[in-house]
């Protein structure tokens, strides 16, 4: 089952508050059969970080009396269509036809049986995610915030805060003070974020403010939690760097993909795995020229 990236799930004392829905609805629902294992408190409320498909859509599974909240700018982009077409969208989704007939001619190839049985499993996965791509109807939140809304359940404080434009124009962070947990969506991820929708400027000036909360653990967009708040600089510094160059190829009247193949983010290695040769990720590069051209939506 691909579900796409992480859940939170908050347990209050009478009921259940989900930090994203996962990627499609048969996702959202392995996610609830997962959920009553650890509770049968009812999920009253789940938030969006923001409109990204492998974030909002399972939203359709959960019936109107639950609360789905977003930022309002979120709430519009997925109302406006926008996480189910696009850039973004066809970049993770337009080649899984082609990747699923690669998996099965390498089936026919393929003689050793436990590399078989692996393959089989991944292809069977990939097939049903497809499949699930059909039946996603984007359903919008039916709760917005322009900068923070606070719940009180039980003996817990929930904060949803908005700290300006990042990953996305509408990222929304949930806060449980007194558990010293922050869930950030994807404006903070395990390895470095996708940009490809992002406010790359911006979102350093939101990590900064950011960092003005008191807590323990990050749950990230993707990939496992951590301590280490060095992690959120570590961004900070590979943002601001790949901003400036960026800026001045564009200055000097070089195309995006000149840009691509010049910029050196070879010094953010340490903290990043997988920055090789250039370092520059296509979708991040030609995202700032848009920002800079005003072409960004
Ligand atoms: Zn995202």
């Amino acid at each position: 089952m691909s579900v796409g990236a992480n859940a939170g799930i908050v347990v209050n004392d009478d009921d259940v508050l989900l930090v994203d829905s996962h990627i499609s609805p048969a996702a959202a629902d392995a996610l609830l059969e997962d959920l009553r294992t650890i509770t049968d408190k009812p999920v009253r409320f789940v938030a969006n970080t923001h409109w990204h498909f492998d974030h909002a859509h399972g939203n359709q599974v959960y019936p109107a009396e639950v609360e789905i909240i977003s930022h309002e700018a979120s709430r519009a982009a997925i109302a406006a269509g926008r996480s189910k077409s696009g850039r973004t969208y066809d970049l993770f989704t337009a080649g899984i036809p082609d990747q699923i007939a690669g998996m099965e001619a390498a089936l026919d190839t393929l003689a050793d049986a436990s590399a078989r049985s692996e393959l089989e499993a991944e292809l069977e996965s990939l097939k049903t995610y497809h499949a699930q791509l059909q039946e996603v109807v984007p359903t919008p939140p039916n709760t917005t915030l322009s900068e923070r809304l606070t719940l009180f359940r039980g003996g817990r404080e929930i904060r949803f805060l908005f700290f300006g434009r990042a990953h996305t124009e509408g990222d929304v962070v949930v806060y449980l003070p007194d558990d010293g947990v922050l869930l950030t969506g994807d404006m903070l991820t395990a390895g470095l974020p996708y940009m490809g929708d992002g406010f790359v400027h911006e979102w350093i000036d939101t990590l900064e403010r950011l960092k003005t909360l008191d807590f323990e653990w990050i749950i990230p967009g993707h990939g496992p939690p951590y301590q280490d708040r060095a992690r959120i600089d570590h961004l900070q510094d590979y943002l601001r760097d790949l901003w400036n160059q960026t800026v001045s190829f564009h200055e000097r009247g070089q195309s995006a993909d000149e840009a691509l193949a010049a910029i050196d983010l070879t010094a953010h290695a340490d903290h990043f795995d997988g920055i090789t040769g250039t370092g520059a990720n296509p979708a991040a590069v030609r995202r700032i020229y848009d920002l800079l051209d005003g072409t960004a939506n």
